[in-house]
């Protein structure tokens, strides 16, 4: 660092859910490595884990508030909640955090905060305080432009079926329309976010696309500063929060017995939890479409010791014997970075997710797109529409978080023949590894120096001094 420039004291406040939680610690760590004094706010739990992980960053823990809320003492993170019940009670208790986390900053006062925007409160705070507050929310641009433009066009709930984004750089027509209920949340902490001095968004502007980031910035006069991709800086998946269920190397060896590109990975998230008629066709989609894969399956709640009967809702009988050889299921939590970077990984059947979608960018892995919720079905439209690096499934069913049951099954036929674009070879399905290989390699450059992420860490850096720092 400059030794004319004083270090910056950065706070970061982090929601304790795994696609926000990981993201922004690891966006943390590049403030740190550029030499600024940068202290993440979080629960005892995640703080062991980045104390192991990123040793560059000072920790301030807060208890986290379970039993206040109803819930198990231990939990600390979202992907603990396996229904909308224990999701609700989950995001009650991040709201007790207020307290010791406005104490903290009151008696210790930061150069700038960043705030995940759950956090809208951080808002007020920042204020009184006098400090710059950049807002982070885990999603792309693309998709909080596409939120923004929704926003002001309440008539596009009052019908049903696929919609074109109002007002948008580009036609970009959309399966499914928002319930206006998960809009409502949504919106709410959008109108605090814009009123941040920034947001800081876990993407990069080549895979954003300028025209994306010009939009936003003019529509809404709010500066959004493109740091990422935040999977390549911690590399590993030991900041996950939320511990594998098979280890790391016996993951790997079962990889290291299959071809190049032979491989679907399959996993939803950390939210998300189909019903069993849809497991039920997801197994027989993937017997279908005959190659090997990687599934998960979150463990059921209370289901630990599943009877045969049981098992047999929502996988068909003989199922794993027949696919002993080709096919693993992880019931829990997969090592995914892991995965995804294997060679003998061919494509990821995903929920969008924004980190996982950047995930499978930065492996140069092509995705067949099956969103569920929130951002997923604007992300989808970035993946296979605007960057071709994927191709859809045919999910048309937006529900408002996702767990709970669903109107639509997406059909065995459909996930077979989505997974077969791709992995059966052609040239469409060559000209979209192409692709996917092309954003691997910018996602690289842009954390490099002189790559754009590089750069506009550099921005921010030098736009937070001035702040600090008036001539
Ligand atoms: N993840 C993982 N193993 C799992 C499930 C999820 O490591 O079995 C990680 C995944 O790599 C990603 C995050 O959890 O970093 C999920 O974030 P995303 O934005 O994709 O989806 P969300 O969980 O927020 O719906």
């Amino acid at each position: 660092m400059d030794p004319e420039q004083r270090q910056l004291k950065l706070h970061f406040i982090p929601y304790p859910a795994p696609g926000h939680l990981i993201p922004l610690c690891s966006i943390a760590t590049l403030f740190a490595a550029r030499g600024h004094h940068v202290t993440v706010i979080t629960t005892p739990s995640y703080a062991q884990i980045l104390r192991k992980s990123s040793p560059s960053l000072h920790l301030h823990v807060v208890d986290f508030p379970a039993r206040e809320a109803g819930l198990p003492d231990g939990v600390e993170i979202m992907s603990a909640s396996t229904d909308l019940e224990s999701a609700s009670k989950f995001h009650r208790a991040t709201m007790f955090l207020r307290v010791p986390i406005v104490r903290f900053l009151e008696q210790h006062p930061p150069d700038c905060v960043v705030a995940d925007f759950v956090f809208s409160w951080v808002h007020d705070l920042a204020n009184t305080l006098r400090i710059p507050r950049l807002a982070f929310n885990g999603f792309s641009l693309f998709a909080v432009t596409a939120m923004e433009s929704v926003k002001s066009h309440p008539e596009i709930h009052s019908d049903t079926g696929p919609f074109v984004i109002p007002d948008f750089p580009q036609h970009i027509t959309v399966s499914s329309r928002p319930p206006k209920t998960a809009t409502a949340f949504l919106e709410r902490l959008l109108g605090t976010e814009i009123k941040s001095d920034g947001l800081i968004v876990n993407n990069f502007v080549e895979l954003e696309g300028e025209e994306y980031i010009q939009h936003y910035e003019k529509t809404s006069g709010h500066k959004a500063w493109h740091l990422g991709p935040a999977c390549l800086v911690t590399k590993s998946g030991d900041d996950r929060g939320e511990k594998s269920v098979m280890s790391e190397n016996e993951c790997l060896s079962w990889m290291n017995s299959k071809q190049a590109k032979s491989v679907v990975y399959v996993c939803f998230g950390s939210m998300c939890r189909f019903p069993d008629k849809q497991l039920y066709e997801i197994a027989c989609g993937l017997e279908q479409a005959a190659h090997g894969f990687v599934w998960v399956v979150p463990e059921k709640k209370g289901k630990e010791n599943e009877s045969e009967e049981e098992k047999e809702k929502w996988l068909p009988k003989g199922f794993e014997e027949r696919n002993a050889e080709g096919g693993l299921i992880i019931r829990g939590w997969a090592p995914q970075l892991l995965i995804l970077g294997h060679a003998a990984l061919g494509c990821f059947l995903t929920h969008c997710g924004w980190n996982s979608t950047l995930e499978a960018v930065t492996a140069g892995v092509p995705m067949v797109t099956w969103p569920v919720a929130g951002d997923q079905f604007y992300n989808e439209r970035l993946v296979t529409e605007v960057r071709g690096i994927g191709v859809e499934v045919g999910a048309t069913e937006w529900k408002d978080v996702g767990y709970g049951e669903r109107e639509k099954v997406v059909s065995r036929d459909s996930i077979e023949k989505a997974v077969r674009r791709l992995m059966d070879g052609g040239d469409e399905a060559e000209e979209i590894r192409r692709r996917a290989q092309e954003f691997r390699h910018k996602a690289m450059q842009a954390l490099q120096e002189g790559g754009s992420s590089h750069n506009n860490l550099s921005a921010v850096i030098a736009h937070l001094t001035r702040f600090r720092d008036p001539r």
